[in-house]
């Protein structure tokens, strides 16, 4: 079985890189070694709490404190865990772009199977009992894009990594404005309360958050705080690509 299909498929339809077309081995996974290394920052090794990226620190570690920059250690994030893969830029932003419109589901979950494979050995077992959890878009924008591009990751991820994908619980209570055209501070207060939980109380659960580009965090934050509220005790989140002005500590805590 390959990464994407059974090995008559790869006979008749020879597998390409999603990113060049270049021809592929079959059974490997869904790009080249060369569009790989071109993901911006996949290399780097980012803060497990505000996912900014820390050059200092050459050795990944499984231990959940270590490694959280100065900012995290002294007002940590609500979350427990973040993962991202690269830096919204280059060749990740122009993935995450394919993904977002009209027929691009499939995309997004090949995206999403991608980046199971490339998680470090810190990222949760994510067991029957772990909720995946795409951040929901309101159901007008569902309409109008046709599908929710952290849905198709979250898919992906569970397709690889298990857990219980959870596309309906967590939900938009009302229409947002888009949180590229604000501000930190307008960010926060355009998604207060936006955010609701229909799955019943949870006791000791966790949550992975899924969602394709993080940039101050507010969105995150809030789906954290609605989770947090209906009992999970647990909650890590995943945003494919961390947004190329995140350079300072995005989130006000307190
Ligand atoms: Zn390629
Ligand atoms: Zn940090």
């Amino acid at each position: 079985m390959g990464f994407w299909g059974d090995g008559l498929s790869d006979l008749v339809f020879p597998p390409r890189c999603h990113g060049c077309r270049e021809l592929l081995s079959a059974g490997g996974k869904p790009f080249c070694f060369s569009c790989i290394q071109k993901i911006p920052g996949i290399n780097l090794i980012r803060c497990p709490g505000c996912g900014t990226n820390k050059p200092d620190q050459s050795i990944p570690t499984q231990d959940t404190e270590c490694g959280r920059c100065t900012n995290c250690q002294k007002n940590p994030l609500p979350w427990e865990f973040h993962f991202s893969l690269g830096s919204y830029e280059g060749q990740l932003r122009n993935w995450i772009l394919g993904q977002k419109g009209r027929g691009g589901e499939w995309f997004a979950e090949i995206l999403g199977r991608f980046w199971a494979t490339c998680l470090p050995p810190s990222f949760p077992k994510l067991g029957k009992m772990y909720f995946v959890i795409p951040v929901p878009r309101h159901w007008t924008k569902r309409l109008w894009f046709g599908h929710n591009p952290a849905e198709g990751l979250a898919r992906g991820l569970c397709a690889i990594k298990g857990g219980n994908l959870d596309r309906f619980s967590l939900f938009r209570t009302r229409f947002t404005a888009r949180q590229s055209d604000l501000n930190p501070m307008q960010r926060k207060s355009n998604v207060k309360g936006a955010f609701a939980w229909r799955g019943g109380p949870q006791k000791h659960a966790s949550a992975l958050l899924v969602d394709d580009v993080y940039t101050t965090g507010a969105t995150m934050a809030e789906c954290t705080k609605t989770l947090k509220a209906a009992g999970f005790s647990h909650i890590a989140i995943a945003a494919l690509a961390l947004g190329k002005t995140l350079t300072t500590h995005p989130v006000k805590r307190g």
